[in-house]
């Protein structure tokens, strides 16, 4: 797992079951949570048998791809394993058609991408022909294109202009609980392709492929920034220029910008506070791209030369703008090749509507510098006007203009009651964020594994829907994972049923 603590199993008296990286502790090590046993799948036909023998000794069934979820639900303890990372195929389609459609109805440049292909792989092959991928942006590319990512929804720097990655999906191919492969579209099994499209991963059966639309290659604006004060809390100019970031967010994200604004807390801060920006604008002229974006930094520049007044005084490097030939070309010189793994995490997220930040921007300002280290432009835009019904994914993600996270982190060898503590500190902070809008929800692929409702949280009105899918085409329940739809018909290993 991209996180250790998901390869860890914790028994009620607090007792650790682990095998830690860390060997000087000097822990035996164990298995945890890691799956005892499994299939490494080359093939359709490997997952096929592999469902059947599930399905057939009713074993505790885990679905692997890159093992990056941030909730361990790609092992569980005494699990069998389905493991899809060497399903490396990847084709271009100059013209692809969609089964069971008209014959006129075709897609340019369309990609496939099989189970087990990575963002880096697929981005590579949309630029070698010339297009653009909407795909997510992890150190190295490393998260997976057609395992959870799309399942739960997929988000990108690129969302407010060409959607989430449920909104660019064409067809799907998939192992169903019974063993049968199928093709999922709009036309064939579309109660399947609107679950499969943010209804969860290893819900409803095995995905084998996905073909995604591309858009063509368009070179990209990014702008960079990043500002901070010397001070345990807060400035006055620090909140006054996040709360005017917040105020002109939908404008933002409405213009196409798309990125990551990297926050470093009070509580994390030790003394200094700040935030970064990492924004792109796709396919836009230098002067529609700065009269969006440069009237903020001038707003900022302005109050860090007025901050003197304050406990500190607000500095930092207000704006630097860059054009790149694409957003692969920007992937390429600004994300790191590696990194993030090995370390415990826990996440909290939020997303926040569009009348939040409107309504409410100094108290989201104040909520986010005090709380969390990540405020993504990763919604709003074209996310927002695509029919929140027509894909299976939390209808909370077309009223969002931002997806607030924060986490927290332990050394290995902690224990269950420290890590419980730093856990509840963690829901504090993340029940502040969901205070801000109740009525939202949190993205399904990177939150609390602890919401305290996760069926509003993660699949809001469309639950019952989503539960009459799975009850149709997994009656048995072989595909559980935490916090997925059918969960709570289960007790907390997800062995046995309430
Ligand atoms: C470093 C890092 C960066 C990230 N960046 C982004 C980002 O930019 N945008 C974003 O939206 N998210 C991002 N995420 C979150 C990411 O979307 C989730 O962690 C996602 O679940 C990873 O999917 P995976 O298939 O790679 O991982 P896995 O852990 O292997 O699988 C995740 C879930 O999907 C299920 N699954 C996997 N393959 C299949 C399949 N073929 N069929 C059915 N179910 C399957 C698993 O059972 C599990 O429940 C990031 C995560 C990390 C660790």
């Amino acid at each position: 797992m991209q996180e250790p603590n998901f390869e860890t199993f914790t028994f009620p008296n607090g007792t650790i079951d682990a095998c830690y990286l860390n060997v000087t502790l000097g822990v035996p090590c164990r298995q945890g949570s890691v799956s005892v046993i499994g299939v490494d799948a080359r093939t359709v036909n490997d997952i096929q048998a592999a469902v059947k023998f599930a399905a057939e000794h009713n074993l505790r069934l885990a679905v692997k791809n890159t093992g990056h979820d941030f909730f361990g639900r790609s092992d569980a303890r005494g699990s069998f394993v389905i493991w899809t990372h060497h399903m490396k195929n990847v084709t271009m389609h100059q013209s692809f058609q969609l089964t069971a459609a008209p014959s006129n109805e075709t897609y340019d440049f369309a990609l496939t991408v099989e189970a087990g292909v990575q963002w880096h792989d697929a981005y590579s092959a949309a630029d070698a022909s010339e297009r653009t991928i909407v795909g997510g942006v992890t150190a190295g590319g490393s998260v997976g294109a057609a395992g959870g990512w799309p399942a739960g929804g997929g988000h990108s720097a690129l969302t407010p202009t060409f959607g989430l990655g449920v909104d660019n999906i064409l067809e799907m191919t998939m192992v169903t609980a019974n063993g049968t492969f199928l093709t999922a579209n709009t036309r064939v099994n579309p109660d399947l392709f609107w679950a499969l499209r943010g209804g969860g991963g290893g819900t409803y059966g095995i995905v084998t492929s996905i073909t995604y639309r591309t858009h063509p290659r368009v070179p990209v604006i990014g702008a960079f920034f990043s500002v901070g004060a010397n001070a345990s809390q807060p400035t006055a100019s620090l909140l006054a220029a996040f709360t005017e970031l917040v105020r002109i967010t939908p404008n933002l994200t409405d213009a196409g910008w798309g990125g990551y604004t990297d926050v470093v807390p009070a509580f994390l801060g030790a003394g200094a506070v700040s935030f970064d920006i990492t924004y792109i604008i796709p396919n836009v002229s230098w002067a529609a791209a700065n009269a969006t974006i440069q009237p903020y930094f001038d707003f900022v520049s302005a109050l860090a030369a007025n901050s003197s007044g304050d406990a500190a005084p607000m500095a930092g490097s207000f704006a630097f703008t860059k054009q790149y030939t694409s957003f692969f070309d920007w992937y390429m010189q600004t994300i790191d090749e590696t990194g993030g793994v090995g370390a415990n995490l826990e996440l909290g997220s939020w997303l926040l509507p569009r009348t939040t930040l409107e309504g409410n921007p100094q108290g989201v300002a104040e909520t986010v510098l005090e709380t969390i280290a990540g405020y993504y432009l990763v919604a709003g835009g074209a996310a927002s006007r695509v029919d929140p019904d027509a894909a299976g994914i939390n209808p909370a993600w077309r009223k969002a203009a931002v997806h607030t996270i924060g986490g927290t982190t332990w050394a290995e060898g902690t224990t269950a009651n420290e890590i419980n503590a730093l856990r509840a500190a963690l829901n504090d902070r993340n029940a502040r964020l969901r205070a801000l809008a109740p009525e939202s929800g949190a993205y399904f692929n990177e939150a609390s594994p602890f919401e305290p409702d996760f069926k509003q949280a993660f699949f809001g009105s469309h639950y019952d829907r989503l539960r009459a899918i799975k009850k149709a085409y997994d009656p048995q329940v072989l595909f559980i994972v935490t916090e997925g739809v059918a969960s709570d018909e289960w007790d907390s290993t997800l062995n046995c049923r309430v």
